[in-house]
């Protein structure tokens, strides 16, 4: 069985389960824990931020983000596409009270004078105001797309001028900086709080770091908690956390490769199918009519992928599959694809 449903079905490496064994472990509640502090401290110094919040996913650390710039009703303002918007269970509503208003893209590449010309500021009582602009890099449902630098700093810049906050959904930065070269610092000086999974391309079987200011971070604490999500020996999690960060940021751009020579090997079978250009990291999007069916008949033949939409299919490369098992799964898919539009 080959799984390209997404690169969170990877399972936890020797060196990985090794570190989580002789973790040294304390209670996080008690601030007690010195392997969650060793990996908050790791992360927040790699983007040049005071202070981290290990959280247990990405989208509990988005919450926290979201929330921390933001009271019950103000808005947030994000791509029609972004995981918060789309994924999160409608969290930000529910529980922060927070309402979303949302730019459409091509393929979820930010254009910072568009999101920017949506903000209302100092417009009550006539409009709703504008507190937080989210951006997603890698964006996920765009398939993967690498926000350009310049328009992370012109959305950056923007946002300061007007006395916004802006919160980075770095689920996957670490795919987007394989390709931009750009040390994490680099992001994190343009965004308050950065949201960074190690459980994605990493291969951490479990966690986000939440990256920003010492003061925000420790209200962010707080309201973890609050939800129920406070932590005791999380320890054993933060040490493969530290792996991942350690060992596994210089190995992404291999996981790039084996999704060019994926849809490559897609196309070979069925001329045209997927746009290769559009494959700049780990996801490739594989428009298709009746993809529920054609996922079915790939499962049965020991393929796993996921389902988009009516029109939608997505696979996503990761740390547990080779290139070569990439080529042989895009001959499945290519040759399922040319017999479904036969
Ligand atoms: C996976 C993902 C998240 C977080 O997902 P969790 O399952 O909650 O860890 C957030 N944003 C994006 C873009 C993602 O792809």
């Amino acid at each position: 069985m080959i799984d390209l449903r997404s690169d969170t079905v990877t399972r936890p490496s020797d060196a990985m389960r090794e570190a989580m064994a002789a973790a040294e472990v304390g209670d996080d509640v008690y601030g007690e824990d010195p392997t969650v502090a060793e990996l908050e401290a790791e992360v927040a110094g790699l983007f040049g931020k005071e202070a981290g919040l290990f959280c247990a996913t990405g989208s509990l650390s988005n919450l926290l983000g979201v929330w921390l710039h933001t009271q019950p009703g103000y808005e947030v303002l994000c791509d029609s596409y972004a995981h918060i918007a789309r994924a999160e269970m409608g969290a930000h509503g529910a529980l922060s009270g927070v309402t979303m208003r949302t730019w459409g893209s091509d393929a979820g590449r930010l254009v910072a004078h568009d999101a920017l010309a949506m903000a209302a500021v100092d417009c009550r009582p006539y409009l709703v105001e504008t507190a937080c602009i989210e951006v997603e890099d890698t964006h996920n449902f765009g398939g993967g797309t690498v926000q350009d630098y310049d328009e992370l700093q012109k959305l950056s810049s923007g946002a300061r001028e007007l006395g916004l906050a802006t919160h980075l959904d770095g689920a996957r930065l670490a795919n987007a900086v394989a390709v931009t070269g750009r040390p994490l610092s680099d992001y994190g000086a343009l965004f308050d709080t950065v949201s960074f999974c190690l459980s994605k391309g990493l291969g951490a079987p479990v966690g986000t770091v939440l990256v920003g200011s010492a003061d925000e971070m420790a209200r962010a604490r707080v309201q973890r908690k609050r939800l129920g999500a406070g932590w005791r020996q999380a320890g054993v999690l933060a040490a493969a956390g530290l792996v991942a960060v350690r060992e596994n940021m210089t190995r992404i751009a291999d996981d790039h490769r084996a999704a060019a020579a994926l849809a490559a090997s897609i196309n070979e079978a069925c001329p045209g199918a997927v746009d290769e250009s559009a494959v700049e990291t780990n996801i490739v999007l594989i428009p298709v009519p009746g993809a529920p069916a054609v996922a079915r008949r790939l499962a049965e033949k020991g393929l796993r992928i996921s389902v988009l939409g009516p029109d939608a299919l997505r696979a996503v490369t990761h740390l547990d599959v080779t290139e070569g098992e990439c080529v042989a799964a895009g001959q499945v898919i290519g040759a399922e694809l040319a017999a479904a539009s036969a």
